[in-house]
């Protein structure tokens, strides 16, 4: 199904709930290109713009950039594009979102929802193949000989942010981030929840949710135009 209504969306979730792989499945479906702040900046150091070195500053000095320099980059990201966007760890905070809000219209917040205590254990003892980076998790995937990577037999190493307290703070973070998001959405009407407790079919339920959306956006707008013909 071609989707005409949606041209801006956010993907708000904690850490393993699948955002890489919807961000994939939207790219491929229906062509969104994957956004997500980190990108942004490395892509305006890479250019050496004005901006992009003014960033570069704050980085070496080992500082954080603010809201008001990514909202800049965001903007102007957005208004020398006319590609569909979705949107990945921005906006974090309710002044980056009402800051977006302004600048654009963002027609689907999906919310990917997991429990905390999913989170932590799917985020905790996790080892990554030092070739590939391939990672194993004793929840998600384990390697068929321990400590060896299944594609190309590189040794794995236990990433040091999966130790299950700092998992646990991680998550802690993330969640505390997100929440205030999610109600922001919610209380104006764009808020899409999947939840992903059970990861099974995920990109397949994703993409009847945005064919849905799109569809109830479709009755909306014929019927708008009825009413207007009988005006
Ligand atoms: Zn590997």
């Amino acid at each position: 199904m071609k989707i005409n209504t949606i041209k801006n969306m956010i993907l708000l979730g904690l850490p393993a709930t699948g955002k890489s792989g919807i961000a994939r499945c939207a790219n491929e479906e229906w062509g969104f290109v994957q956004l997500s702040t980190s990108d942004l900046l490395k892509k305006e150091i890479a250019l050496g713009s004005d901006i992009g070195r003014k960033v570069e500053q704050i980085i070496e000095k080992g500082e954080l950039v603010d809201d008001e320099i990514v909202n800049a980059i965001v903007k102007m990201v957005i208004n020398n594009s006319d590609e569909k966007f979705l949107f990945d760890g921005y906006p974090r905070t309710i002044m980056q979102a009402e800051a977006l809000d302004k600048e654009i219209q963002v027609d689907a917040v999906i919310y990917l929802e997991l429990s905390d205590e999913t989170a932590i254990r799917r985020t905790s003892n996790r080892d990554v193949c030092e070739k590939c980076g391939k990672t194993y998790q004793p929840d998600t995937r384990m390697p068929k000989i321990m400590g060896i990577c299944d594609d190309d037999g590189a040794p794995l190493t236990r990433r040091k942010d999966s130790e299950p307290s700092i998992a646990k703070r991680r998550i802690e973070v993330a969640s505390k981030e997100i929440m205030p998001l999610v109600n922001f959405y919610k209380n104006k009407g764009t808020l899409h929840t999947i939840n992903v407790e059970d990861r099974d079919n995920l990109g397949q339920r994703f993409i009847s949710m945005i064919e849905s959306i799109e569809q109830a956006n479709l009755t909306k707008l014929s019927k708008l135009k009825k009413e207007r013909a009988h005006e």
